[in-house]
């Protein structure tokens, strides 16, 4: 037996693990520092009430066999399709048919290249999302990689040369910014023009605060007729230990698309969690909206306070406004794993290196305001003493 040789292809530099073995090595080397981290991407705050309770029901009705659910929700319940349409897509007209709930965008951005033929040309931006690169060679396709640059405030300009299926996040993770209508607009036009289909990674749609910035990419005129929008309860709701997401294939892009794409579901996905499609349903109802949005005020609120913070200490920094995540230029032009070593060894805190995000990444490094406010307190506290602001 042989294996897969793509996956031994992988960028070893691109694993999120490197930087817990180098975590884990300080801390063995020094066990009384105190680590904090603005490294990962989980949230940290829990699971609201009104879901948790919906959740609690939700298993009660799997103990009685006149409420119980076993196989059968292969692309979703209707239940939670009305509701994601009613509150996320009002006056769009989807239909049921259009949608589909699945349990994690990681997993979804990727398994939708088997809806594309192999030869497709596929587009990433370097700087990017790790998972669609190592994902799309697990699935044997080749990706092209185009670099995006400070110049840009890092956002991709549609290329001369024709690609099949392109790859946009906004808000962007690992670089915090998202994409302006009018930056999105020429993607769509781009697309239209190549028929070329768009993979829009939406998850951090509820961080959207920008008047220029759209909520969904259905927002651009001709969006319909190109792009796959995918979004997630996880940093909304903090499902990310719950799972569940969803994603739009508009029926304007190919007549018998969604007919193609259940075959291919029924056979290679069992559906997703009951109990989780419960609980994303009651995210919806009104006291569930009105909490969400103030956790989402409290991130952004302190993805504002860090930011300001590296400002004021000298460093230059995008994103923060639409995203919880800020992307940050090291000092003196240092390599991203040695800055990583140093914000680890002389501050204690855990940053992300970007080169984790493509080679471009290096000489960068992302931060993340999903972490406890307490922690980013401390983290600006050790910031400002360490360079005297
Ligand atoms: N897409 C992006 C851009 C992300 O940052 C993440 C999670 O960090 C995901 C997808 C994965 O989302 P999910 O938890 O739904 O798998």
């Amino acid at each position: 037996m042989r294996i897969n040789k793509r996956l031994k292809q992988m960028d070893e530099e691109n694993i999120f693990e490197q930087v817990s073995i180098r975590v884990n090595n300080f801390k063995k080397e020094k066990p009384s520092a105190n680590v904090i981290s603005l490294g990962v991407g989980d949230v940290s705050k829990p699971v609201i009430e009104t879901v948790a309770k919906a959740m609690k029901n939700a298993v009660d009705d799997l103990t009685d066999i006149k409420t119980f659910k076993g196989y059968g929700s292969f692309y979703g319940y209707d239940f939670l399709k009305e509701a994601i349409l009613e509150n996320e897509y009002k006056d769009q007209n989807f239909s049921l048919d259009e949608v589909y709930i699945s349990s994690g965008a990681k997993t979804d951005t990727t398994s939708i290249l088997e809806l594309f033929d192999e030869e497709s040309k596929i587009l990433i931006t370097d700087v990017m999302y790790p998972i669609y690169k190592d994902g799309a060679a697990a699935l044997s396709r080749d990706v092209e990689i185009m670099k995006v640059y400070e110049e840009d405030k890092f956002v991709a300009k549609v290329p001369k040369e024709k690609y099949d299926i392109i790859y946009i996040c906004s808000p962007n993770n690992p670089i915090g910014i998202a994409y302006t209508k009018d930056e999105l607009k020429a993607w769509v036009d781009y697309a239209i023009a190549n028929d070329a289909v768009i993979l829009y990674d939406n998850v951090y749609s509820s961080f959207v605060k920008s008047p220029n910035v759209a909520k969904s990419i259905y927002e651009i005129k001709g969006a319909r007729s190109v792009a796959i929008e995918f979004r997630s309860f996880s940093k909304h709701a903090s499902f990310t230990g719950v799972r569940c997401s969803y994603y739009l294939i508009p029926k304007e892009i190919k007549e018998d698309i969604n007919y193609y794409w259940k075959k291919r579901t029924i056979n290679r996905f069992n559906g997703a969690d009951y109990i989780a499609q419960k609980g994303a349903e009651a995210s919806f109802s009104k006291e569930s909206q009105e909490e969400l949005a103030k956790n989402v005020d409290a991130y952004l609120k302190g993805a504002k306070t860090l930011k300001e913070a590296f400002q004021r200490n000298g460093f230059k920094v995008w994103g923060g406004e639409d995203s919880p995540f800020l992307w940050i230029k090291t000092k003196d032009k240092q390599g991203s794993w040695d800055f990583f070593d140093k914000f680890l060894k002389e501050l204690n805190i855990i940053i992300i290196p970007g080169r984790i995000f493509g080679e471009g990444g290096d000489g960068y490094f992302r931060v993340s305001a999903l972490a406890p406010e307490e922690v980013i307190n401390e983290a600006i506290n050790r910031i400002d003493t360490y360079y005297k602001n």
